[in-house]
């Protein structure tokens, strides 16, 4: 596995440089472009890594999953009356479907859907935060786990478009909540940092039919998982997610940190890291570098 790693290294490196950091989030301009890091786990709990692995990062959507899968958790079916499970095909703060569909987001993953997601975990968590918090903890047995509070202050100062996306949900009476307090939780889930080893530990549920080996818990149905790995396959990385399928063929998830996961279904979790992003504001190396696994060892799920 660490010659694997090795090739895909040497193979993608020579792109650094290229692409361009978030700089929409003023905190997160400052990032070092040059970082570089994979970590793959498998089911067993073994981790393989090379490079930056171990530095944590703004994790971003990647956030998303976490908090979609406590929102499975506590609401039924029902929920999927609030938001949709179709690709967007547009970029991930868009607004404008929301006017053609009453306020319903097309899915978890983009910003308006991730939003009314925060809004379900806002109305049965005391603290959200601190419960999404203490969950990515146990996923990925490390209690070195916080927010950078810069780095969320940042994106509250410029939430304007967060905002009017979740009033203009609220005008449709899809939201239960204050706005700002969910804008709050969101951002500060966003601003979780961890590394790729945390979070190849952390996402491995989503290969092992729901259940994390770190946190030794179920943490969803096999049934639910396999809904939550059909929805990063269709929508995990915007309006990327068909070339993703196509060259890569596995579920995904991206985060405008920079740090991409992978699953590959009753085998690996995976995360690359790299801060530069593509004109969609996915990692271009984090992209390149699961497009040359892909290449290189054929795991795709089609
Ligand atoms: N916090 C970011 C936002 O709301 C998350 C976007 C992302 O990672 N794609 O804009």
């Amino acid at each position: 596995m660490l010659e694997l790693l090795e090739a895909i290294f040497d193979e993608v490196k020579p792109m650094l440089g290229e692409g361009k950091v978030a700089d929409y989030i003023p905190a997160l301009a400052s990032v070092d472009p040059h970082q570089f890091g994979i970590a793959i786990c498998d089911i067993e709990g073994h981790i393989t890594s090379i490079g930056d692995a171990d530095v944590p990062f703004s994790i971003q959507s990647i956030s998303k999953v976490f908090n979609l899968v406590l929102a499975m958790n506590h609401y039924g079916e029902g929920m999927w009356e609030r938001v949709g499970c179709e690709p967007s095909g547009l970029p991930f703060n868009s607004l404008v479907q929301l006017e053609y569909e009453d306020g319903i987001p097309r899915n978890p993953f983009i910003n308006a859907g991730a939003l009314v997601v925060s809004d379900m975990t806002q109305s049965r968590f005391a603290s959200p935060h601190i419960g999404m918090r203490d969950f990515v903890r146990r996923l990925s047995c490390n209690d070195n786990i916080f927010a950078n509070k810069v780095v969320a202050d940042s994106e509250f100062e410029h939430r304007a478009r967060n905002a009017a996306m979740a009033y203009l949900m609220k005008a449709y009476n899809n939201f239960e909540n204050e706005v700002e307090d969910v804008l709050h939780s969101y951002f500060n889930n966003c601003a979780l940092e961890m590394s790729c080893v945390d979070l190849a530990r952390a996402t491995n549920f989503l290969a092992n039919r729901g259940y994390s080996k770190c946190a030794d818990e179920q943490v969803l149905s096999p049934d639910q998982n396999r809904q939550v790995n059909a929805l990063l396959a269709t929508s995990g990385m915007y309006d990327e997610a068909g070339s993703f399928a196509f060259k890569v063929g596995l579920p995904g998830k991206s985060g405008v940190g920079g740090g991409v996961i992978a699953v590959v279904p009753g085998r690996f979790s995976i995360c690359v890291f790299s801060p530069a992003l593509n004109a969609v504001g996915n990692s271009h190396l984090g992209v390149a570098a699961l497009t040359s696994l892909s290449k290189r060892i054929n795991w795709s799920v089609y």
